[in-house]
């Protein structure tokens, strides 16, 4: 159960709405694929869906269930850092137009907040290297420094995910 492996390893506690609460978050199978209406609390009703298949594939994968899950907590997608052209190149020609939105990095309204923490290749939260590829033998996102054969896991929690988790929701002992 993804509520359960992030309680166990910060301070977040997932609560079942009851029927009165106005706001909350549903988590529906309606639709195709794994996606998430907003990033962090927004003080309204919001939808997170997982899209149905099989055990441990594509949106039924621990990993991709976490990975919606912190989206709802706050987290944005790793690739999209402020820092990122330090560590990834994006190959914006192998990218269809209207999926170029998802590399933007340019998002000024929230601003990017790293919590003293590493780019991480191996976050849960990193696209994997041929995402919204063209062609996809060809990558999309290219590491410019070790440990990019990390990008795109879907297993759970990086070391770097889980201690950005505590400390954004100043967990005991995180600052
Ligand atoms: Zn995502």
């Amino acid at each position: 159960m993804a509520p359960l492996r992030i309680e166990k390893i910060s301070c977040v506690k997932f609560v079942e709405a009851s029927r009165e609460q106005k706001y909350f978050v549903n988590i529906t199978s309606d639709e195709v694929g794994c996606h998430c209406e907003d990033i962090g609390w927004r003080n309204h009703r919001t939808k997170v869906n997982i899209g149905l298949g099989a055990l441990d594939q594509g949106c039924f994968r621990m990993g991709s269930i976490i990975h919606e899950l912190l989206h709802v907590l706050g987290f944005e997608h790793q690739h999209v850092a402020h820092n990122r052209d330090e560590y990834v190149r994006i190959v914006w020609e192998n990218i269809n137009a209207e999926n170029r939105i998802n590399f933007h990095n340019n998002e000024t309204y929230i601003g990017w907040n790293n919590y003293g923490e590493q780019y991480d290749y191996g976050s849960v939260m990193h696209y994997i290297s041929n995402a919204f590829a063209k062609n996809i033998s060809q990558p999309t996102i290219v590491a410019l420094k070790t440990g990019g054969s990390k990008m795109g896991q879907r297993r759970g929690l990086s070391k770097t995910d889980v201690r950005k988790l505590n400390k954004m929701y100043k967990c005991p002992g995180h600052v």
